[in-house]
């Protein structure tokens, strides 16, 4: 039977033969017009469909560079966010610690957060909305980095105390929130905006390939009535051939012209007609070649069961599908996209007579749209897990870790020296030592850990479930990948990196805390030498903790009059009387009672606190020294531990002038004690301050002798009148050998270079006979007595020799 769509199958027309013959003439007036009518349409129809076509396409690529703008300001917000969270915690640790490392950490963080903002305002260009936004954040932003500074300022200038006690205050935090909301705030708007983008871009593609469809459909339509109209009215053969002729390449130009691939067929899925690039994709020369086919006989012949489904589907149905995304396996063997629609064909009463397809190849659009994923996941430069997605890993780990009650670990691993080799470099080494060194560490790992790019110079490792000695090799491994240089540029880069590691459960139960701890470990690393790795612990939190709580009370216990000094004496074995005491720090806190120097003198020593400490010692000392000598008692040296902080204080020597003027004490009535390791650094300075003081007619000692490595030839050159044999020999004499050696060594050693010599730490009668056989002058101990009130001096002093004997 003559279907009423053959008119317009392609082999219809594409052969000359099978144009009719030139017939009689007819009257070309009527003709011409309808002709001219049904011309002018189709040409039309052609306009429309060029014109709505590129303009859904201009729509399309505008939304997708809004979709590209969105994502890049979602980054800028996020590096933005991190770098006041980076700066924020740096500033912690340098209230907490003091270490410089921390500042040179918030210093890179506030410039990353400089560098977010402005890329941010780039962004934000030409939208007036946005950049109202934008100025929000910044003045949030501004406010928290300028609160930030201010701590770091209280804390160089003021102490670590003055520092915590305006963290305390809680100001940083509603700052910090609020730059958070404010980010918060606008990175919701741009997920609306890219929701709404991506949705635009959607509909518009639907839309293009929905009017494409109509637009071919009413083509065809236009041809088969130009067709009838021809064949009922056309009376001359010549003109009406001509005029169909010249319609049929009109249909044809306007299917190979648009970017989609167009088909039709019959209720048996037998292909009546199609485009150019349709017959391209079945693998054959021309349309003509495609008609009367099948899928099963076309280069889709491996998914023509399916193409047969949904063709049945859409006839028996006489619904349309449209725009559905469906893979296609290609000749090549790889897999492609494509985006399809399909509509009944029907004829003029209306019956379907079989379907038109559509489609277009969204391969590369998928691999755009899998790029921008990677992108929302994955940082550029390396190719590694970005923060976000690091921090969804080590949620699935907890989970599984949990599951199975097991252990992992979270290793952050920084460059060290990072910032030299990008300023010394350039940026584009810089980056290429980044990616090289993501590389590396990826090159490490098993197959379940997770690489990724924490931020600037730093790593994050998640080390999947293992044991103990396992972590350690692996984190071994990673310092030892850095042993070879980094080749970049076909230049060797030498960078050692440092890695601190927090495990899960024992160091923090979510995300946020393991890598806030595996950054101090690291951070702890960096101070402690670089090119090394540290691993935090619980308790190392409980003793910042406790620090921070004791350092607290000291000030405190300095106000209200807590401390107060206990006096140890020392007796000379010439004479067997006291001739000094030694003054030692006591605290008594309210709520703890009597706390042990060997505690808090470290915390004041670390605290900068030991300073206005040690003063105060001092003049109590040299005060009570006074005091005795007022009450007629015989006059003793009372000899004061001085810390190196007190020691490397400016005006350290006028201070001890002014206090024994104050007192009224005599210079050659007290003695200060210091350690070896306080004349190890910086040994010039701490000769020329002894040396002052030695001028000044002060007793110098040297504590603790024997922990240390003075050099003789350094001790020559000390102006001290006195070793002390540190407690740990005197307690293993006379039975450890050891001991005795060094013990002997240490008082020939005085005695060589005209020292006096004390043991302290003396105990037992036999530690005091063997000291007395090495001749040594003078020793201190509980053997002799413990150390006492000051209040208790004077009976001792009264009894001297009866000290030992009595
Ligand atoms: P140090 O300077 O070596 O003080 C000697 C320590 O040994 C004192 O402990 C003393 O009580 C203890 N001792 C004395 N005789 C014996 C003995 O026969 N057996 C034993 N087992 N111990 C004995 P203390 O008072 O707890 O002080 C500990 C450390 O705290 C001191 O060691 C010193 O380094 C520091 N310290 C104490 N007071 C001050 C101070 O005023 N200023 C400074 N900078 N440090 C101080
Ligand atoms: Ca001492
Ligand atoms: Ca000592």
């Amino acid at each position: 039977m003559q279907h009423p769509f053959l008119p317009v199958q392609t082999h219809s027309f594409t052969s000359p033969g099978q144009i009719p013959a030139r017939g009689h003439s007819a009257p070309r007036p009527r003709i011409s017009r309808r002709l001219l009518l049904l011309l002018a349409a189709l040409s039309g129809m052609l306009v429309v469909n060029v014109a709505v076509s590129y303009y859904h396409i201009a729509r399309l690529v505008e939304a997708d560079s809004g979709v590209t703008k969105s994502l890049r300001m979602r980054q800028a917000l996020s590096s933005l966010d991190a770098g006041v969270a980076k700066a924020a915690s740096a500033e912690r640790g340098y209230a907490i610690t003091g270490a410089v490392a921390f500042l040179e950490w918030h210093g890179r963080a506030v410039e990353d957060v400089g560098q977010a903002m402005a890329a941010a305002r780039l962004l934000a260009a030409g939208d007036w909305a946005q950049q109202q936004r934008l100025g929000e954040i910044e003045l949030a932003v501004g406010r928290a980095v300028g609160w930030l500074s201010e701590v770091i300022e209280t804390r160089r200038t003021s102490g670590e105390q003055a520092a915590l006690a305006k963290i305390a205050a809680g100001t940083g935090v509603v700052l910090l929130d609020s730059v958070r909301a404010a980010v918060e705030r606008t990175r919701e708007e741009e997920d609306a905006l890219l929701r709404a983008r991506t949705a635009d871009a959607r509909t518009n593609l639907h839309v293009t390939i929905a009017g494409l469809g109509v637009f071919t459909v009413a083509s065809i339509l236009l041809v088969v009535l130009l067709a009838r109209a021809m064949r009922r009215d056309v009376t001359n053969r010549e003109i009406a051939h001509e005029s169909l002729f010249a319609a049929h390449e009109m249909l044809r130009s306007v299917l190979d012209t648009i970017p989609q691939r167009v088909f039709w067929k019959d209720r048996e899925s037998r292909y009546l007609g199609c485009n150019d690039l349709f017959a391209r994709d079945a693998g054959a020369g021309s349309p003509a070649e495609v008609v009367g086919k099948t899928d099963a006989e076309l280069a889709m012949r491996e998914h023509a069961a399916k193409y047969r489904r949904d063709d049945e589907a859409v006839m028996s149905s006489g619904q349309a599908k449209l725009g559905y995304e469906e893979p296609v396996s290609r000749a090549d063997g790889s897999t492609g996209w494509l985006e399809t629609s399909k509509v009944p064909l029907r004829d003029i009463e209306g019956g379907i007579i079989g379907v038109l397809g559509t489609y277009q190849d969204i391969t590369a659009r998928k691999a755009a749209e899998a790029q921008l994923e990677r992108h929302a996941c994955f940082d550029a430069l390396t190719g590694l897990a970005n923060r976000y997605l690091l921090a969804d890993r080590i949620r699935q780990e907890i989970a599984h870790a949990r599951r199975r009650a097991a252990v992992f670990a979270v290793a952050m691993v920084g460059l060290d020296g990072f910032k030299l080799v990008n300023d010394g470099y350039g940026h584009a080494i810089g980056d290429g030592v980044l990616a090289a060194a993501a590389q590396r560490l990826q090159g490490l790992l098993r197959s379940d850990d997770t690489v990724a790019r924490y931020g600037g110079d730093e790593f994050a490792l998640v080390l999947s479930c293992r044991g103990d000695e396992r972590f350690a090799t692996a984190i071994e491994r990673i310092l030892e990948a850095f042993e070879a240089p980094l080749t970049v540029q076909d230049r060797d880069i030498f960078i050692t990196c440092s890695v601190g590691v927090s495990t899960f459960p024992q160091d923090g139960s979510d995300a946020a805390t393991l890598l806030s701890h595996a950054g101090a470990a690291m951070y702890r690393a960096k101070e402690r030498g670089r090119d090394r790795f540290e691993v935090f612990h619980a308790e190392m939190g409980a003793r910042i903790r406790e620090r921070i709580c004791m350092e607290r009370g000291l000030r405190r216990a300095l106000e209200e009059g807590q401390l107060f000094l206990d006096y140890q004496p020392q007796l000379d074995l010439g004479t067997n009387e006291i001739n000094g005491v030694e003054a030692l720090a006591r605290w008594k806190h309210p709520e703890s009672g009597l706390i042990s120097p060997a505690r808090f003198i470290p915390v004041a020593e670390q605290s900068g606190l030991i300073v206005p400490l040690g003063t105060w010692i001092l003049r109590h000392a040299c005060m009570q020294a006074r005091a005795w000598n007022a009450r007629g008692l015989k006059p003793v040296v009372v000899a004061v531990n001085l810390s190196a902080l007190q020691f490397r204080q400016a005006g350290f020597t006028e201070l001890v002038a002014d206090v024994l003027d104050e007192s009224g004490l005599e210079p050659s009535q007290l003695e200060l004690e210091i350690t070896e390791s306080l004349l190890m650094s910086e040994a010039e300075e701490a000769l020329r301050v002894l040396t002052t003081l030695k001028d000044m007619g002060i007793c110098l000692s040297i504590d603790d002798f024997g922990t240390g490595y003075s050099s003789l030839s350094y001790l020559r050159r000390l102006p001290v009148d006195k070793l002390k044999i540190d407690q740990s020999f005197v307690r293993d004499i006379p039975a450890n050998a050891n001991a005795v050696a060094i013990a002997r060594s240490i008082t020939s050693l005085a005695q060589s270079l005209d020292l006096r010599v004390i043991a302290e730490g003396v105990e037992t009668a036999e530690q005091l006979e063997f000291l007395r056989t090495l001749r040594c002058d003078e020793i201190q101990g509980y053997y002799c007595s413990r150390p006492v009130p000051p209040a208790e001096i004077p009976p001792l002093l009264a009894r001297g020799t009866a000290l030992l004997f009595g």
